[in-house]
């Protein structure tokens, strides 16, 4: 079975590939399946966005398409920077600059205020707009400093009090285990493991 993953995210890409990998589902990513327009990701909820990547991307290749839209949230600051995760620094910014904004944001403040949790909509759509949403969550703390070399986007920054460790200093396959990706592809991959109505692939 093949399935397209709508993201331009590498990091996105590689947890989806790994987790993938061990159902025999075939990721083919963008870059297999040549031009695409630029996605404008407007939505005010993570579902909407997921929906609207997964979508447009389902109907010009006329195949099921996966997309995910994912973030942190931090209820200290209104649950910024939610949907805006990517660009919280700005249109162009880069992880560190986003980091940044956020260490600066939540300066000075103590554990309690220093919640924080990941939540990640996944979207499955058919061509012919049919959708099915999936989602998960991962509560943690943000720390004062970044911690680790893996990961990407907030992921230096985010403690997992289980582990004692930031997701960055996590391997990929504990990351997978208990991300909130992880959760939310493991329903999809279980949701794709028992319709029998899939398309037939070339
Ligand atoms: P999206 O492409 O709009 O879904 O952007 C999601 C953004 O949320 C990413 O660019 C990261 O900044 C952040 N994010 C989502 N999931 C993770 C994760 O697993 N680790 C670290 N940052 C994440």
């Amino acid at each position: 079975m093949e399935l397209v993953v709508a993201t331009t995210n590498a990091g996105k890409l590689r947890e989806i590939r790994r987790l993938l990998a061990e159902t025999g589902i075939e990721v083919l990513g963008l870059e297999d399946m040549g031009e695409f327009p630029q996605i404008v990701e407007d939505a005010d909820t993570f579902s909407e966005n997921a929906r609207k990547k997964a979508l447009t991307v389902a109907r010009i290749c006329n195949r099921l398409t996966l997309a995910d839209d994912s973030g942190l949230e931090v209820p200290a600051i209104g649950n910024a920077p939610g949907v805006h995760s990517a660009r919280y620094a700005g249109e162009n910014a880069t992880d560190s600059d986003n980091n940044r904004k956020l260490l600066a944001a939540l300066d000075g403040l103590p554990r309690e205020g220093r919640k924080a949790r990941f939540r990640c909509t996944m979207a499955l759509c058919e061509p012919d707009g049919a959708c099915r949403f999936f989602t998960g969550t991962l509560d943690g703390l943000v720390l004062e400093a970044a911690r680790g070399e893996g990961g990407f986007g907030y992921d230096p920054l985010f403690l997992v009090p289980e582990y004692g460790k930031s997701l960055a200093e996590l391997s990929l396959d504990i990351k997978n285990r208990i991300s909130h990706r992880g959760q939310a592809l493991r329903q999809v991959a279980a949701h794709l493991q028992n319709r029998s109505d899939l398309p037939i692939p070339n």
